[in-house]
């Protein structure tokens, strides 16, 4: 049976639970309150570079597939799902777009943040998935709000000078069209301040993941999957790079003093899809109890990195903040091809030490989960490292079965075992 409730609670009882908590909740104040004073108010898809609003005086922004992701683990996704499919939206599109137009369809009812304050302009991008953009097209046509898609060219190999210049072309008609749209000029030596807290931002959440790579490991991937979210809603602000860099402080610490979130860690495990919303508590500690960690994520790893390779890349001190920018649009798994995914999983396998991969097929997301099978096989064949398949939505519990993802895990553990023992032989 479906099970939902409030998944965060515990994660957020530490110190840096409350000072994400604090920040995540300004931010959603802040946009409601800008917005009812008149601010120019923009929906964003997650990786469009929001960094650019920061130019402006009176621009706000918000994430539908943040607010998403959060009332999927503050216990609402069902809730909100169910309210897009009465309206005739089927099961099978994208849960996290399912949860928004639920919310928006009942202005804001059940959310955790009172819905979003209606926006003046949607900008989505193609570089995750085509679906956004025809779930931002819902909104575009419902209240008649123009609606910017930035095309981003899909990346087989690393980005090429041309692709970038593409991209930086399209940042300078968004420039234009809010200026047109808000009546506001922008500035660019505020969008690159802007830039330099993300980047440094970035910086830092990396130190965090990379606790992982202590044995036993310093966090769960589930912790990094909490943490991430002011990077993708509070990017540009100093506080959000000093959170982390205290969050990578105290990690360190922690481990210094030996307090692991899985002491007797037996299995070092790597995650291969968005995060389990709604199982963010359970599936934690049960592995707990398991002896096993996921240790590591593509899903969290990607974040500050590019095409197919997980490593910091994105440190910004001067220059033109628009070609910067640019380079990063593909930091997300999604646009990748098979090659520079196999790229990066490799590297992660090496880099933490994993002993076994959970590839998670997610029936929403279908550009996460289309080359799984494939990057199965090839991980297994070439990197010798036992994974396994299971079934899982990011947002919706109805399409989830803790006991036969949980048989598949006990398998793995299983020839992780085996693996081991033969290896003694
Ligand atoms: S389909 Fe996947 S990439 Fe697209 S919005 Fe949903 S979760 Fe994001």
């Amino acid at each position: 049976m479906a099970d939902e409730k409030d998944d965060t609670r515990e994660l957020m009882k530490t110190a840096s639970g409350k000072r994400l908590t604090q920040i995540l909740t300004e931010d959603y104040l802040n946009v409601h309150r800008k917005a009812s004073e008149g601010a120019f108010v923009v929906w964003v898809a997650i990786v469009v570079p929001v960094e650019l609003f920061k130019g402006f005086d009176n621009v706000v922004f918000a994430v539908p597939e943040s607010h998403a992701a959060l009332s999927a683990a503050k216990g609402v996704g069902m809730l909100q799902c169910e309210k897009a499919e009465h309206s005739g939206y089927s099961m099978d599109i994208c849960s996290y777009a399912r949860i928004d137009i639920g919310t928006m369809m009942s202005g804001g009812k059940d959310s955790p943040t009172f819905g979003l304050p209606r926006p003046h302009l949607l900008v989505s991008d193609n570089n995750n998935c085509s679906l956004l953009v025809k779930w931002f097209d819902i909104y575009h046509r419902e209240w008649d709000v123009p609606h910017f898609i930035l095309d981003v060219p899909f990346c087989y190999e690393m980005q090429k000078e041309t692709d970038l210049r593409y991209i930086v072309t399209q940042f300078k008609d968004l420039i234009k069209t809010i200026e047109t749209l808000s009546g506001q000029k922008f500035n660019i030596d505020q969008a690159k301040e802007a830039l330099k807290n993300s980047s440094e931002a970035a910086k830092q959440y990396k130190r965090f993941i990379d606790c992982a790579v202590h044995r036993p490991s310093g966090i769960t991937a589930f912790d990094s999957f909490v943490q991430m979210a002011p990077l993708l809603t509070s990017r540009g602000r100093p506080e959000v790079a000093e959170h982390f860099r205290l969050l990578a402080d105290e990690t360190e610490e922690r481990i210094k003093n030996s307090q692991f979130p899985v002491p007797n860690e037996k299995y070092r495990l790597l995650w291969d899809s968005i995060a389990p919303w709604h199982q963010l508590r359970k599936m934690s500690t049960r592995l707990a109890g398991l002896d096993a960690n996921i240790i590591a994520a593509s899903y969290t790893s990607c974040l500050g990195g590019i095409e197919g390779s997980y490593e910091f890349i994105q440190e910004y001190r001067e220059g033109d903040p628009l070609e910067s920018l640019a380079r990063i649009q593909n930091f997300s798994v999604c646009p990748y091809g098979m090659d520079l995914r196999f790229k990066a999983m490799s590297w992660a396998a090496s880099h933490y030490g994993i002993d076994g991969f959970v590839f998670a097929s997610n029936r929403s997301c279908k550009v996460y989960s289309v080359m799984q099978m494939d990057l199965q096989k090839w991980i297994t064949e070439d990197l010798g490292i036992p994974s396994i398949m299971i079934d899982v939505d990011h947002a919706d519990v109805r399409k989830y079965n803790e006991e036969s993802a949980f048989l598949r895990i006990e398998a793995l553990l299983e020839s992780i075992d085996a693996g081991r023992a033969r290896a003694k032989i």
